[in-house]
């Protein structure tokens, strides 16, 4: 159950990191532990995939030094949807916030 509750914000997290310039697995599980959040790569390349098949993001494999890497952008639909939950994450977590 708390492991459901946190893959949601690291969904959008991921999301908002793709907004600001092209990501990979390994780049984002590091990214992440910085914030605390240990995602395994069995977590976190499932992740991306369901994220490109909802149109999310879209992958494109890139050659980086003789290694195939698959790099991840946002679409534009991905962007209203991060739009959007920046605003109700800006609403849901602002009371809690205060509260605490
Ligand atoms: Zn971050």
């Amino acid at each position: 159950m708390f492991r459901e509750l946190f893959l949601g914000f690291i969904r959008v997290h991921i999301l908002y990191h793709a907004s600001l310039g092209p990501v990979y697995g390994l780049d984002l599980i590091k990214e992440l532990g910085g914030h605390g959040y240990h995602v395994s790569p069995g977590t976190m390349y499932p992740m991306l995939a369901k994220l490109e098949e909802g149109g999310l993001l879209v992958s494109e494999k890139i050659n980086v030094e003789g290694k195939i890497r698959k790099y991840y952008k946002i679409t534009d639909y991905g962007g209203s949807v991060l739009e959007e939950a920046r605003a109700r994450v800006r609403e849901l977590a602002g009371e809690i916030l205060e509260e605490g």
